[in-house]
């Protein structure tokens, strides 16, 4: 339903004009007056909502999609319009595009910056919604959309989180070990605006209240403001910076927490090493080399070590080394472990634990190669 229309020539918006201007408007259209609706052309007439905001509506079978419009979203670009003047701002209604190909709801102007307003009652499409973003992109027009519900409306805009989420690798973090899925787990505005740019915020158009990731209830006029203001693209932007930091610390941890995760296997699950230097230990026994001193010394030293290598790795996992953490997870019965990617300074930390163990590792296959040598007939 638009706020606006044309008479004698001008553009009127409804709710700019004084009472008397407005009752004078009524009875000249009740003597024939033409209004025509600024979007299609089609005649029209003059109406105040339930909630007192004047307007003009569509003559029936106009064909106009601005007529299906809901009283929701008359009220919403109202308010929305409303804020936007009290700002200071040179604002429009329902401003059309240079080729008339869209109409956006409120358009504000100040110090060379352009901001436009979309509220999106109806459902919309991801690829719509950036088809129709990329339009004010062109422009140099900041855009933002208030999209209803778009928490349960659209799963398609987490499958655009989720495929920027699995990154250039296509290894989603949930697949590296040791890192909690939860430090990635965000709201509807991030979906949209980390993988594509694109500006939104919730609408609950029945309240005619807003909502992101961090406030259930957020009121229209406030968040108007602070969009004014460009705190909320400042918002979006912290969102995002945070994101690709984590992304990042994920991409560069993962190889050392694969690594780590094949420790836990090896040392803690089923103590390979001291399985195979038990092996090498009885062969060696019973081979030709069991008298050598140095040889003893060895298989003496390797049982050491191997008890070495799992107090570092426990010592790694404890909560006082500030690299891991026990999480109790629902519908786990064991709180599960995760890696603490900050401070960045962690991700260093672990690489060089593993770097450690890796050579402890290679000292250990040397000792049995070793042993082996000592453990064939013919040697010694
Ligand atoms: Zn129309």
């Amino acid at each position: 339903m638009p706020l606006k229309a044309v008479v004698d020539g001008e553009t009127v918006i409804a709710p700019d004009l004084s009472d008397e201007e407005w009752a004078g408007l009524q009875l000249r259209h009740k003597k024939g007056l033409t209004v025509t609706m600024a979007c299609c052309g089609a005649p029209g007439h003059l109406r105040t909502s339930g909630k007192g905001t004047r307007h003009f509506y569509h003559a029936p079978d106009s064909g106009c999609r601005y007529a299906e419009e809901s009283k929701e979203h008359l009220e919403i670009k109202y308010k929305i319009y409303q804020t936007c003047q009290s700002e200071n701002w040179e604002t429009s209604v329902e401003f059309p595009s240079p080729d008339r190909a869209w109409i956006s709801d409120v358009y504000a102007v100040r110090d060379g910056r352009k901001v436009v307003f979309e509220v999106q009652v109806s459902a919309i499409t991801p690829e719509e919604l950036e088809e129709r973003d990329r339009k004010y992109r062109v422009l140099g027009i900041e855009s933002y959309w208030l999209l209803d519900n778009f928490l349960g409306k659209s799963r398609d805009f987490t499958a655009w989180y989720d495929s920027f989420l699995a990154g250039e690798d296509g290894r989603s973090p949930a697949s590296v070990p040791y890192i909690d899925p939860s430090l990635f787990s965000t709201g509807p505005e991030n979906h949209i605006f980390i993988p594509r740019g694109i500006r939104s915020v919730g609408l609950s158009a029945k309240s005619r209240t807003l909502f992101t990731t961090n406030n259930p209830s957020l009121s229209l006029p406030v968040w108007v403001r602070e969009v004014l203001k460009g705190n909320y693209q400042r918002y979006l932007e912290a969102g995002a910076d945070a994101f690709h930091r984590k992304r990042q610390l994920v991409t560069l941890a993962a190889p050392a927490l694969i690594r780590f995760r094949e420790f836990y296997e090896t040392i803690i699950r089923h103590g390979t090493y001291q399985e195979r230097a038990g092996r090498a230990e009885r062969r060696f026994r019973a081979g030709p080399s069991r008298d050598d001193p140095a040889l003893q010394k060895m298989v003496r030293t390797l049982s050491a070590e191997i008890d070495w290598v799992g107090k570092e790795y426990r010592s790694y996992v404890s909560e006082s080394s500030g690299l891991f953490t026990w999480k109790k997870v629902a519908a786990q019965d064991r709180p599960l472990l995760y890696f603490r990617l900050e401070p960045a300074s962690n991700v260093k930390k672990i690489q060089d634990g593993v770097a450690t163990m890796d050579r402890w590792e290679a000292s250990f296959e040397d000792a049995l190669r070793t042993l082996e040598r000592g453990s064939s007939p013919g040697n010694g």
